[in-house]
């Protein structure tokens, strides 16, 4: 069933809570380096504005600890000034998450004006999901809505225990999230076949559970990345130096010997001497590594597959980048998977830290379907997990 949505909700000359993740990647001067997700939060903010009610944002930013000279760069200053740019309105900013402060900053609000209150996890009780925390936050406002899918995996009280303290009928998801949902949604349940998974990334550790899941419901499996020496390695190939999860062998087997036919391993790599920039490269085809090289990338006729795959399929999921694309001779293979999304007819997403980085990088985001803004919570959503952060958003009547 759909949730709520801010379209179901009657905002005109109330307040609205949104719980919305800017958590943004910030330079060492703590400036906003990648203002991705606070534009992809506006269409909500906008609707909201237009329709004559004002905005209090909550959000967190890093990992506070609780010292505040320490915690200074993760002050919401930045990002609401940001917000400001964006937005092309004022936002007022306040130095509290709840108290007096806050409370007065909130009461002054009139329609159509933004309030960004600190840091949410400058507050002990955001963490514990507090629920006295959570009922003074609340009393900010007049209604919730949740537009923060980056952080729907977290129980936070801004996440769960705060919407608790509003009526059913006034707490709503925005559209990021509906969005999100929607991608997810077809991903797991109404998929256009052929139905073409690409994994590939850091460690098959981190992918276990997704890699399960998909194998239950897509047609092939496409690996890259660090795990692909990890799956050759359990085959009884040797990898040279490749970085290889020695106790994650035997998943990696049965995983395979589950699969069958469906996951589909890289044909050739691209090598290394080393694993930085300047190595010496060269092209290895099958699988046997000379002593003391590192696998780095898919190789070309890998890229040609798994190009062709992806072109022709109805559903494409993406998660984990297919080599070290941080390094421009390393992230040919990373860069083909993204251009051949971007080609495919088919519904095209993206989810995960670095492959969302990496599609953006390479100019490709605008031309696939969906990039996920959360990490964790897109993979954990692959994994089957529903959330409490949306069980408290109630259907649509
Ligand atoms: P995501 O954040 O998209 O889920 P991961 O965190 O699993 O992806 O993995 C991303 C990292 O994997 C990248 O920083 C990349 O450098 C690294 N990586 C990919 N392939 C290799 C490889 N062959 N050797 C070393 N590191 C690799
Ligand atoms: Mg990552």
């Amino acid at each position: 069933m759909p949730k709520q949505t801010i379209r179901d909700l009657d905002v005109n000359g109330r307040k609205v809570l949104v719980r919305v993740d800017f958590n943004v990647p910030q330079t060492a001067e703590g400036e906003v380096s990648d203002d991705r997700r606070i534009r992809s939060a506006l269409p909500t903010l906008q609707d909201i504005l237009a329709r004559g009610g004002s905005l209090i944002l909550v959000s967190h930013l890093g990992r506070p600890t609780g010292e505040p000279a320490s915690d200074a760069p993760f002050r919401l200053d930045k990002v609401a000034q940001t917000l400001q740019q964006l937005i092309g309105r004022e936002v007022s900013k306040v130095d509290d998450t709840v108290g007096p402060h806050a409370k007065a900053a909130a009461s002054n609000l009139q329609p159509g004006s933004i309030l960004v209150l600190e840091n949410v996890r400058f507050n002990k009780g955001e963490k514990k999901g507090d629920p006295e925390f959570a009922k003074q936050m609340a009393s900010l406002a007049d209604c919730y809505v949740n537009d923060a899918f980056g952080t729907c995996h977290r129980d936070e009280a801004s996440m769960v225990a705060v919407p608790e303290q509003f009526a059913p009928k006034d707490r709503a998801i925005g559209f990021l999230v509906e969005k999100e949902l929607r991608i997810l949604d077809t991903l797991l349940s109404n998929p256009v076949s052929p139905y073409i998974a690409v994994m590939g990334g850091a460690k098959v550790s981190d992918k276990i559970l997704v890699i399960e899941q998909l194998l239950a419901r897509v047609d092939q499996l496409l690996i890259g990345g660090a795990m692909t020496y990890t799956f050759l390695k359990a085959q009884g190939h040797d990898v040279g130096k490749s970085r290889v999860e020695a106790d994650k062998l035997d998943v990696a087997k049965s995983l395979l010997e589950k699969a069958g036919s469906k996951i589909v391993l890289p044909k050739d790599h691209l090598i290394a001497n080393k694993p930085e920039a300047g190595a010496e490269t060269k092209v290895l085809t099958g699988h046997e590594f000379p002593e003391g090289w590192f696998g780095m990338d898919i190789g070309p006729a890998t890229i040609e597959e798994y190009t062709r795959l992806i072109k022709a399929a109805g559903t494409v999921v993406w998660n984990g980048p297919m080599g070290m694309f941080e390094v421009p001779a390393f992230a040919k293979g990373t860069i083909a998977v993204a251009q051949a999304m971007a080609e495919s007819a088919g519904v095209t997403a993206v989810g995960g830290g670095e492959s969302a980085e990496a599609v953006e990088r390479f100019g490709f985001a605008d031309k696939v379907s969906h990039v996920s803004t959360g990490g964790g919570a897109f993979l954990e959503s692959l994994e089957g997990k529903q959330f409490n952060s949306l069980k408290v958003i109630p259907d649509r009547a």
